[in-house]
C-alpha cells in the first residue's frame, strides 16, 4: 500500500532563534539552490511508493524559499504525481510572507499555513531572537487570507523568561482575535546547545513551573471560550462541520485538526525527506543526516542521505504507538489501536492503564482509554509507561 503522508524539511532560517534545537542553519543563496536540486532528487527516489493525502513542509523556515525555488519544487511534484493532497501545510515566518508568495503557494495547491508567531510582545520577540515584529504577524495573516487561505494555524510559546501572566493573557486575546482555525502552544524547552539554555545555567533567570502550569490552563480556558477544542497536548482546532470528512473521523477530533500530525499520533506511516527528516515506513524508522552539505552530496550521487535506520519489534512498535496516541485527549479507541498495531491495549497495557486511572491521570471506558486533563499535563511521563523494549 502506498504511503499517504510526506514531510519535507527545509533546513534554512534567516537567523537562529535563542531557544531552537531544530536542525536549521542561517541561509545562503547557493546552498539553498543546491538543496532544492537534492530535494527533488530525493522526491524522485521515494515517489513510486507515495500517494500523499497530507503534505507538510516544515523547518527551518520553508517560507524563506524564493518564488523560483517554489516553482521548481511544484514542477517536480507535478511530474512525480505528488500533488493533490487533501491537506498541504507550509510553515511560515511572518517576516517572510509576501503577497506574491502567498498567492503562489495557494495557487500551487498549498491549503494550510502554520505561522510561527510565538509572542505578540515586542520585548519577548527580541528575547527569543525572532526576526519578525508583531505588526508583521497581523500583516502576514491578512495577506494569507487575501490569497485565499481558509485554514491557518498560529504557533505561540509560553513560560518565556520575562513573560508575565498579564503579557500572556494579552497575547492570547490578540491571537484569538485573528480568528485562525488552529492554535498550537508550546512551553519553552531548554535544549542543550542553545543560547537560552546557557543563560538559564548561568543563573540569568529562573524557571517558574507553577506559572507555566497556570499559563497552560489559561490558554485552554481562554481558547475554549473562542470555540477551540483540544485534540493534542499542545494543539487546539476549530470544528466547523464543513467540507469533506477528515480521514480520522473520531468524533472527538475537530475537523480543523492537522491531519498530517494526527497521522503521526495515530501510528501511521510517513516519508520524511530533507536533512534530518525521519521516515516511518513498513515498521522501519529511518533518519536522514542532519547536515545539509552531506545531504546534498549523497543525493548528487543518486542515493538517499539516510544516517540510520531501525526496525522495532511489533510489541515495541505498539508500545510506541500507544504512547504517541495518548497525547490526544481522544486517547485510544481499543478497536482502532488493534487495527493499527495488531495488539489489544487491554492485554499488555492493562496494569499501566489501571495505575493511571488510580492516580487520576487516566479514564478507562468500555470503548477507549484516554488521559484526563490532569494526565495530559504530564503526558510524557504517562506515555513512557507504555513503552516496551525493542
Ligand atoms: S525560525 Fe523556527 S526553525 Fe528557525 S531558528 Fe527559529 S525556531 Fe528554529
Amino acid at each position: 500500500m502506498s504511503v499517504s503522508s510526506l514531510y519535507v524539511h527545509v533546513p534554512f532560517c534567516a537567523r537562529k532563534c535563542e531557544y531552537c534545537a531544530f536542525y536549521s542553519e542561517a541561509s545562503d543563496g547557493d546552498i539553498i539552490n543546491r538543496y532544492v536540486a537534492a530535494l527533488i532528487r530525493e522526491l524522485e527516489l521515494v515517489a513510486a511508493d507515495l500517494k500523499p493525502r497530507t503534505l507538510f513542509f516544515g523547518g527551518g523556515t520553508p517560507s524563506l524559499l524564493n518564488l523560483r525555488q517554489w516553482e521548481q519544487i511544484f514542477g517536480a511534484m507535478d511530474r512525480l504525481g505528488l500533488r493533490g493532497a487533501s491537506e498541504w501545510t507550509v510553515e511560515c515566518n511572518p517576516a517572510t510572507v509576501s503577497a506574491d508568495k502567498a498567492r503562489l503557494l495557494r495557487e500551487g495547491g498549498v491549503n494550510r499555513i502554520s505561522m510561527g508567531v510565538q509572542s505578540l510582545d515586542e520585548t519577548l520577540l527580541d528575547r527569543l531572537g525572532r526576526i519578525h515584529s508583531r505588526e508583521q504577524v497581523f500583516r502576514s495573516f491578512d495577506l494569507l487570507r487575501q490569497a485565499g487561505f481558509d485554514n491557518l494555524n498560529v504557533d505561540l510559546m509560553f513560560a518565556i523568561p520575562g513573560q508575565t501572566m498579564a503579557i500572556w493573557r494579552a497575547t492570547l486575546d490578540e491571537a484569538l482575535a485573528l480568528g485562525s482555525e488552529h492554535l498550537s502552544c508550546y512551553e519553552v524547552i531548554y535544549e542543550e546547545d542553545t543560547p537560552l539554555y546557557a543563560q538559564l545555567h548561568a543563573g540569568r533567570f529562573d524557571v517558574d513551573e507553577d506559572l507555566a502550569c497556570a499559563m497552560y490552563d489559561a490558554w485552554l480556558d481562554r481558547a475554549a471560550t473562542a470555540g477551540f477544542r483540544q485534540y493534542e497536548v499542545a494543539n487546539l482546532a476549530q470544528h466547523r462541520g464543513t467540507g469533506s470528512p477528515p480521514p480520522y473521523c473520531d468524533p472527538e477530533i475537530p475537523d480543523r485538526a492537522c491531519q498530517h500530525n494526527v497521522n503521526y499520533w495515530r501510528g501511521g506511516s510517513f516519508y520524511g525527506v530533507g536533512p534530518s527528516a525521519t521516515s516511518y515506513v513498513a515498521g522501519v524508522r529511518a533518519k536522514n543526516w542532519s547536515n545539509t552539505q552531506l545531504y546534498c552530496e549523497q543525493l548528487e550521487r543518486g542515493r538517499r542521505a539516510v544516517e540510520s535506520s531501525e526496525q522495532l519489534s511489533p510489541r515495541a512498535r505498539a508500545g510506541e504507538t500507544a504512547a504517541f496516541g495518548l497525547r490526544m485527549p481522544a486517547g485510544w479507541p481499543f478497536a482502532e489501536f488493534q487495527r493499527v498495531t495488531g495488539f489489544d491495549l487491554r492485554g499488555e497495557w492493562q496494569a499501566d492503564m489501571e495505575k493511571l486511572v488510580a492516580q487520576g491521570w487516566g479514564c478507562l471506558t468500555p470503548e477507549r482509554f484516554q488521559l484526563t486533563r490532569a494526565g495530559l499535563r504530564f503526558a510524557d511521563a504517562a506515555a513512557e509507561m507504555f513503552l516496551r523494549p525493542g
